[in-house]
């Protein structure tokens, strides 16, 4: 996985998931608060849920067992009642045969005598019978003896004085008139309730008891039929034997409990109070509830097992922990997924947020940092350990600060963003950070109070605009400012000198630099370019502005020109400058240049067309023999119109074969025979009159003309010399641009096939600016057309540059020696010696000489002398139209020798 610049890339989500899950874990990135807080509000409300069910169930707890009690506390009230009553009308016959022994009866010795009788006893028979099936009524005097019965007569031997019930009667130890005692009874087997009634004498004093006893199984029916569910009945003695109980315990029957803890605590007036205790009957755990009865020296306990009073409760409880946990599940359920969906749309936006090429960062509004994406942290080199969730605006920026990619004022810096976020609006930005990249910030508020800042590094983007600009505005050879350039400077100048100043725009041209270049090769030509480009920077003044417009042509701005002798003395330095030396890979050159100076704003106020008058002046200055400049005139526009009006004119003249071929003859120098002749183009203007072609060639070669105008040339040529006698051969001129569409050799051999003109007689003639610099493409054609037979000539030799170096590159046919070398011949000190070195060389390479513009017999017998091969020349003829040139050769074939004078005229 590459982690260049632009940031990772993935595949598919799901690299891209594991990709940050691992980013994760380095700790950083975005907050994941939500889910936290989702996550504890959720659990929060299931404790509350938890809590609220535990305190509702205690409570419902609490009161279940208070209902219990309380419905214990009524069972022992009713019970206490019912015993009350029960045991008053069981006591009541006691009570009215103690009342009435009481009646008769005054001592202990009266009891025994009157009581222990028959009579009594059916007395007390009838007595009981009146009243209940429950047992019979027994008299006992002072010593325990029995004495009398309502069921027996006699009474059989018995004593009862050991009984303790008897012995705290008779002994006043109880204030009580009546005792209840369980006892093992000495009449039946079995246990037995005694009731006994103190029979006191009239001074109290004791005189005996009368008993009624009753079983347990009496109260243990009754209470069977009141008891709670699962509960249990008892009843005890006053100290806490017990009597009954129901369901019946045969062990506990008999046994003392007043240690129950049930009797310990007791309320604020004595009375007891509802207990949760372990049973000491059963060991169970229970409620119980005891009650004294209010005649009786009885206690009743009433009790349930917890577990019973607890049932119902036990019932809501289970429904009340489903319903609880029902709920918990369910808000568990919502909060897996609630997590689960904010998860994954935090690890989707995680995603998101990281795979920007651009750095982001989200505060809320207390300038905390909310989010932070990987991307940030890798412009700024900035650690996730440091940079988090949480961290305030300005430790950030002092985090950068020091580690060297902020150079403001943090303070002022955080300011300045609180007074955005004031203000409300976007902020867009773009600064240059210490290690010199460029970033583009834009701060976006928010409108619940936080921004978001997003960070580009746009330092590429950047250069590359600036490089544009450089482009749009700058050559790249010379790196001086281009025509666009300068055309805005010019402007900005033209605006400002509103106020009478003035300024001059020169148009610098190289003389000859086309020849540099044609002959010594571009790269020699683009070095001279760069050199003067710093002659001319390097010349020029605070006010002056240099430019290359394109080609060999500059120009200057100068303003604050005051006259015309400023710009004088600025031309002056120009041409000092760049008539120094220049050193270029090798070569040591001096140019010249063409000065067109136009001012503004006397030659125009816009930027166009000052520049074009100071190009027309330009021109002037070229025609007018170069290395010297000129001002701009007014006439010069109309000179520049009729250049361009003899331009549409040539192409019609070209198109409708206005032009003529005429033909000039060259002779052999040894035998004065014409051996040849040069077809030389000629326009007979309608208007104008004869134009030369010195005049139209070049203006055909700028516009593009030269072609047609050349094949034309070529061919009407051809077809003319097929027609002349064998062994006249046909010279014709080719321009260098000719060479330039590569299809010259095809057109050559195209003419010849079509006018039936042998190869061997046709002769090219070239200027060494065809074989400039290594124009393979040029020297390919050659070979081309000679491997067929045609001839090759170099034109103007001496004319050029170097021209020797040229004849080591094509193995040239003939060489033309220069007009201008033969009209210097007879002068002193003139060519000779030059033109004889050119013939020696050229007949060691086996080359013909030929030469050029013969005027006067002394140059021919010169040349003779100087062993040249052949002449052309007005001394012979000049150019003659073609019927005159088949007129001539006509006579020459038949008189043999043409004699030169003859010819002339
Ligand atoms: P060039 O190739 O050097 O042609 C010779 C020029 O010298 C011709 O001028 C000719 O008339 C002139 N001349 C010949 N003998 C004498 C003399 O004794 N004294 C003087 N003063 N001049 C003489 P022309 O015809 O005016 O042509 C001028 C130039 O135009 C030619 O120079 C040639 O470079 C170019 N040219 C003419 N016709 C064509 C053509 O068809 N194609 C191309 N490419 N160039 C042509
Ligand atoms: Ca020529
Ligand atoms: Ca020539």
């Amino acid at each position: 996985m590459s982690r260049g610049q632009s940031g990772p890339h993935y595949a598919d989500e799901g690299a891209a998931l594991a990709y940050f899950t691992n980013a994760k874990r380095s700790g950083f990135l975005i907050d994941a608060g939500p889910v936290f807080w989702v996550v504890s509000s959720g659990a929060m409300l299931i404790a509350a849920i938890a809590l609220g069910v535990s305190l509702m169930i205690s409570n419902f707890r609490d009161r279940a067992l208070m209902a219990t009690a309380r419905e214990l506390e009524n069972t022992v009230q009713l019970l206490a009642r019912h015993f009350d009553g029960q045991l008053e009308d069981f006591a009541s016959i006691q009570k009215s045969v103690a009342a009435e022994i009481q009646n008769h009866v005054h001592t202990s010795k009266e009891l025994k005598q009157l009581l222990s009788t028959e009579e009594f006893h059916r007395y007390l028979k009838m007595k009981v019978s009146e009243a209940s099936d429950f047992a019979g009524v027994n008299i006992f005097d002072a010593d325990g003896t029995y004495i009398n019965s309502s069921e027996k007569w006699p009474v059989p031997p018995l004593n009862l004085s050991d009984r303790h019930y008897f012995q705290q009667l008779k002994s006043g130890a109880t204030k009580r008139q009546v005792l209840v005692e369980l006892v093992q009874s000495r009449v039946s087997t079995g246990r037995t309730v005694v009731v006994a009634q103190k029979i006191s004498g009239p001074a109290g004093e004791f005189l005996g008891i009368v008993t009624r006893s009753v079983i347990p199984d009496v109260f243990e029916n009754f209470f069977s039929s009141v008891v709670l569910e699962d509960g249990a009945i008892n009843l005890l003695q006053e100290d806490g034997t017990m009597i009954a109980r129901y369901p019946h315990v045969e062990a506990a029957v008999g046994q003392n409990f007043s240690s129950s803890i049930l009797f310990t605590r007791k309320g604020p007036s004595g009375e007891y109070l509802t207990t949760h205790l372990i049973s000491p009957v059963d060991g169970q755990e229970r409620l119980a509830s005891a009650g004294r009865l209010s005649l009786y020296p009885l206690t009743v306990v009433s009790s349930q097992p917890v577990s019973t009073a607890l049932a119902d409760w036990r019932q809501q409880t289970r429904v009340l922990l489903w319903a609880a946990c029902a709920t918990a599940g369910v808000i568990s359920l919502m909060l897996w997924f609630v997590t689960r969906h904010l998860k994954t749309q935090h690890r989707r936006l995680d995603v998101a947020v990281n795979h920007m090429t651009q750095a982001l960062l989200l505060f809320d509004s207390s300038e905390r940092l909310v989010i932070c994406n990987r991307r940030y942290l890798e412009i700024f080199g900035l650690s996730s350990d440091t940079i988090k969730p949480g961290r305030l605006l300005r430790d950030i920026v002092q985090y950068r600060k020091e580690n060297g990619t902020f150079s403001g004022d943090v303070d002022a810096y955080c300011r300045m963003i609180k007074e955005a976020r004031r203000v409300g609006k976007v902020s867009h930005n773009v600064a240059r950070i210490p290690d010199g990249r460029w970033m583009q910030v834009v701060n976006q508020p928010l409108s619940e109070g936080g921004w978001v800042s997003t960070i580009e590094d746009v330092t590429e983007q950047r250069r590359s605009e600036e490089r544009t600009i450089k482009l749009a505005h700058y050559d790249t050879l010379t790196d001086l400012p281009n025509r666009a350039l300068f055309l805005k400077r010019l402007e900005e100048e033209i605006s400002r000198c509103s106020d009478g100043s003035q300024l001059a725009v020169l148009f610098l041209d190289v003389d000859e630099f086309k020849s540099v270049n044609d002959s010594l090769g571009h790269h020699v030509g683009d070095e001279l370019l760069r050199s003067m480009a710093r002659s001319l920077q390097a010349c020029l003044g605070m006010n002056e502005f240099v430019a290359r417009l394109g080609g060999d042509e500059f120009s200057i701005l100068a303003s604050a020109v005051k006259s015309k002798e400023d710009v004088l003395a600025l031309v002056q330095r120009i041409h000092e400058a760049i008539r120094q030396s220049h050193d270029c890979a090798g070569h040591h050159l001096t140019v010249d240049s063409s000065i067109g100076i136009a001012i503004a704003p006397a030659d125009g106020i816009s930027s166009d067309q000052i520049l074009q008058n100071a190009d027309l002046a330009m021109y002037e200055a070229k025609s007018s023999g170069r290395r010297t400049h000129r001002f701009f005139e007014t006439g010069m526009e109309k000179k520049a119109k009729e250049r361009r009006l003899l331009e549409t004119e040539l192409r019609k003249a070209i198109e409708s074969e206005q032009i003529d071929v005429y033909y000039q003859p060259i002779l052999d120098l040894h035998h004065n025979k014409i051996v040849g002749c040069e077809a030389l183009a000629r326009w007979n203007h309608a208007e104008r009159g004869f134009v030369s072609p010195a005049d139209f060639i070049p203006v055909a070669e700028q516009s593009g003309l030269i072609d047609d105008l050349g094949e034309y040339v070529l061919r009407k040529a051809c077809r003319e010399a097929a027609g002349w006698p064998g062994h006249i051969k046909l010279a014709v001129n080719v321009s260098p641009i000719q060479f330039k569409s590569g299809l010259l050799a095809l057109k050559v051999v195209s003419a010849l096939a079509e006018t039936g003109l042998s190869a061997r007689r046709l002769e090219l003639e070239i200027t060494e600016a065809v074989l400039i610099g290594d124009d393979e493409a040029a020297l390919k054609i050659l070979h081309e057309l000679r491997a067929i037979g045609v001839r090759v000539a170099l034109d103007d030799f001496g004319t050029g540059y170097s021209s020797l170096s040229y004849l080591q590159r094509f193995p040239f046919d003939k060489i033309k020696i220069d007009r201008s070398f033969v009209s210097s011949l007879t002068r002193e000190r003139g060519s000779s010696g030059i033109v004889r070195a050119v013939v020696a060389m050229a007949s060691e390479h086996k080359m013909i000489t030929t030469a050029e513009g013969v005027e006067t017999e002394e140059q021919r017998s010169m040349l003779r002398h100087l062993e040249c091969d052949e002449m052309q020349g007005f001394l012979f003829s000049p150019a003659r139209s073609a019927d005159s040139i088949r007129e001539l050769l006509r006579a020459d074939a038949t008189e043999g020798l043409v004699s030169v004078g003859a010819s002339i005229g």
